[in-house]
């Protein structure tokens, strides 16, 4: 089994993460997309970052229909800073030999992911699905170069359509007391509204940057 392994914020999932998921599975080129909800993202540690139990709980709703998505909450259940590697080498643990792992990331996260997890590491545990996201320079060989050579054989770029679509820009919405209708899915939406996040998404930040 082809397991595509899906890491994010999640604050709030969006339909950005399905599509691209879905492309995934609709090349082929995974049998499953896990999504895995980051504990403690050391790299957004600057930003305030909702309630893990929040995040964890929107997964689902947003995953409910499809069955050939899955989450896992093992980045959240860890204690300290949550290292890509760390997460692959439990995931290759549990899952057995039989799976093969690939990593799912948005060309905005590949250098940050090279700079802190040593990157052959990260291309012995997975094959490395990129993904062009919008508004971020595409994907080229001098991003590619910390990954080395093995990098040719490892690490897959996908040609996806650009979707426009960010957490920050759907939190600034709710915020502003904007629409985030067709950019959440609805229970997704439910739920936000429910639970009255990020009604104070800007003030926070500015709290934080203080
Ligand atoms: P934020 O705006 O808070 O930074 P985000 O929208 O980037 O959040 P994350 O949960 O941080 O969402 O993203 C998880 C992964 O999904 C990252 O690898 C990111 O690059 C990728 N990703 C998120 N949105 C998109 C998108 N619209 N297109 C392609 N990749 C995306």
């Amino acid at each position: 089994m082809r397991l595509g392994v899906f890491g994010g914020t999640f604050d709030p999932i969006h339909l950005g993460h399905l599509i691209i998921a879905q492309e995934i599975l609709d090349r082929g080129v995974v049998d499953r997309v896990l999504f895995v909800p980051a504990g403690n993202p050391w790299m957004k540690s600057a930003q305030a970052i909702s309630p893990a139990e929040h995040r964890l709980a929107m997964v689902p709703l947003a995953i409910e229909s499809n069955p050939e998505f899955l989450m896992s909450d093992l980045e959240i259940k860890r204690t300290g800073p949550t290292y890509t590697t760390d997460t692959l080498e439990q995931l290759s643990n549990l899952c057995g030999k039989s799976t093969k792992l690939f990593l799912v990331v948005g060309s905005d996260t590949l250098a940050d992911l090279a700079k802190w997890n040593t990157p052959h590491r990260l291309l012995d545990l997975s094959t490395v699905v990129l993904v062009n996201r919008a508004g971020v320079k595409p994907i080229n060989a001098a991003s590619l170069e910390p990954f080395g050579e093995a990098g040719t054989e490892r690490l897959i770029c996908l040609e996806t359509p650009p979707i426009a679509i960010s957490s920050t820009d759907i939190r600034q919405r709710v915020a502003e007391g904007r629409s985030i209708r067709y950019l959440v899915p609805a229970p997704v939406e439910d739920y936000i509204i429910q639970h009255e996040l990020y009604l104070t998404y800007r003030r926070r930040q500015s709290e934080n940057t203080k």
